[in-house]
């Protein structure tokens, strides 16, 4: 069997590896990939001694300790990562409030920790009262889940932030698992002072120690190399006999993890209406900045939320230089800021860097004084927006594209919102099905 792979990102590599790992011969496989390196999504860049992630601050963390072992071996050993606690925060005002909000309304100001309270306690009890479901709707659950006084102060400002769209438009259905859930009495011990913890599947981290999280990708990668064709991109996926064509060369089998919202033009005789389903996905894109300082001196967090408009576009920003010691040279350190935009719009231009700054200035996270350079990288596609009827089109584009015998694979592949290791466990599922196609031991 030859198989394509279309797209060496962590979902291609993975289900490379796995793949050679169940046992087919590496030489059957052919990963196409457009850009000049690999790693997609994961890619770093290391820029005057500094050292950031294009797509955002990554972090390896996994629920599957299987998973996270895989890709702490993919990535050089576990000896070749730092081991980090989380400690992120919200910015709001002049203080930090601990993150998740709601484990945090303690480190507000009094009126505002009242409000949060009041509201939480307000949600809680009516869904006890009624029995209510959670609403489809995105800005009505967060008021149902949350309540008035956690949605005005974070949740309404971040997310209109971060998703660039009335909360309206969105539906829930990504939430689950995404967005933590505290219980009650954990909010009412952190309104009066105590500390708890939320969300704590990812309260300790792994990140390369030197790298940037490509290295994880480039681990990934190492024994592949002659099977990855970098810098080429496949503009045509056309039926030949049993199998398929792929760049003028047949293939048994293609997997896709290219965007899904553009599989009709890669992919022959899709119909109107999945090519509708298919174009109708919706995303956003992302720009991040490197902020090379001149001080050692920073806060104690691995990231912060900045939800308020006068701290400027930005919807969060990463001590990459408190990732690795290796992030920033000696004396100095980094940030690295997340910026959003509608993923059918044309990225901001230059004067998002001045914006962005002030904004920093602003919630007090820098001096002007101290910005040595900044870098900037631009991302397409970063997220997959959830807007209502989003499930229904993903699935019709699906379940099209699996009936022709391809295979969509990874975060765009499936429009679904994965981190890294969820791409890696599907990959190795994907493998496990195509291994046992070609009648190897999965
Ligand atoms: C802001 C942000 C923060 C994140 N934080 C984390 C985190 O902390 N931890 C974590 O684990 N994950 C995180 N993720 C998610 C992680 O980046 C993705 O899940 C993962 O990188 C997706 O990998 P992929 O291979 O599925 O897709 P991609 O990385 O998008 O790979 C697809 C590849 O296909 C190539 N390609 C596209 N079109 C073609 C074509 N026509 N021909 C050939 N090649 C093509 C692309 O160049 C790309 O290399 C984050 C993502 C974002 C945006």
């Amino acid at each position: 069997m030859k198989t394509a792979i279309l797209g060496a990102g962590v979902s291609g590599l993975a289900l490379a590896r796995a793949l050679v790992e169940g046992g087919l011969d590496a030489a059957d496989i052919t990963l196409f990939e457009a850009a000049p390196v690999a790693g997609g999504l994961c890619r770093s860049k290391v820029i005057d001694g500094f050292t950031y992630d294009l797509a955002g601050g990554h972090i390896l963390f996994s629920k599957q300790q299987k998973i996270l072992d895989w890709m702490l071996t993919a990535g050089g050993g576990p000896e070749a990562f730092e081991k980090r606690q989380r400690n992120t925060a919200i910015r709001f005002e002049d203080r930090w409030v601990r993150y998740p909000f709601e484990n945090g309304i303690g480190d507000l100001p009094e009126q505002a920790n009242y409000e949060c309270l009041v509201g939480y306690v307000h949600a809680w009890h009516q869904r006890k009262l009624t029995g209510s479901e959670a609403p489809p709707d995105f800005a009505a659950w967060i008021k149902w889940r949350f309540g008035e006084g956690i949605a005005k102060h974070f949740m309404d400002p971040y997310n209109e932030k971060i998703w660039k769209r009335p909360l309206e438009q969105i539906t829930s259905e990504w939430v689950a698992g995404r967005v933590p859930d505290a219980p009650i009495e954990d909010v009412l011990r952190a309104a009066v002072g105590i500390r708890t913890e939320g969300y704590v599947h990812q309260s300790v981290f792994r990140y390369p120690k030197q790298g940037g999280f490509q290295a994880i990708t480039d681990g990934m990668a190492a024994d592949l190399k002659a099977r990855i064709r970098l810098s080429t991109p496949v503009d045509k996926v056309t039926r030949k006999g049993e199998g398929w064509s792929v760049h003028g060369e047949e293939y048994d089998q293609v997997v896709l993890t290219t965007p899904l919202d553009l599989a009709a033009e890669l992919v022959e005789g899709v119909p109107p209406d999945v090519k509708a389903a298919m174009e109708g996905l919706e995303f956003n894109g992302l720009v991040s900045f490197l902020v090379a300082l001149d001080t050692p001196e920073q806060p104690d967090l691995s990231w912060c939320y900045l939800p308020h408009p006068n701290q400027g576009p930005a919807n969060r920003v990463t001590w990459m230089s408190n990732y690795s010691q290796n992030g920033a040279p000696e004396g100095r350190s980094s940030l690295l800021v997340e910026i959003t935009c509608s993923g059918r719009e044309v990225q901001p231009g230059r004067k998002l860097e001045e914006t962005t700054l002030l904004g920093l200035e602003n919630a007090g996270l820098l001096r002007r004084d101290q910005v040595l350079f900044t870098d900037r990288s631009d991302v397409k596609r970063a997220y997959v927006v959830y807007v209502h009827g989003h499930e229904t089109r993903r699935r019709k584009a699906l379940e099209w594209l699996e009936d022709q015998g391809l295979f969509p694979l990874g975060r765009f592949g499936r429009f679904e919102y994965d981190n890294s290791d969820q791409c890696v466990e599907k990959a190795q599922c994907l493998a496990k099905r195509l291994l046992r196609a070609d009648n190897l031991p999965a």
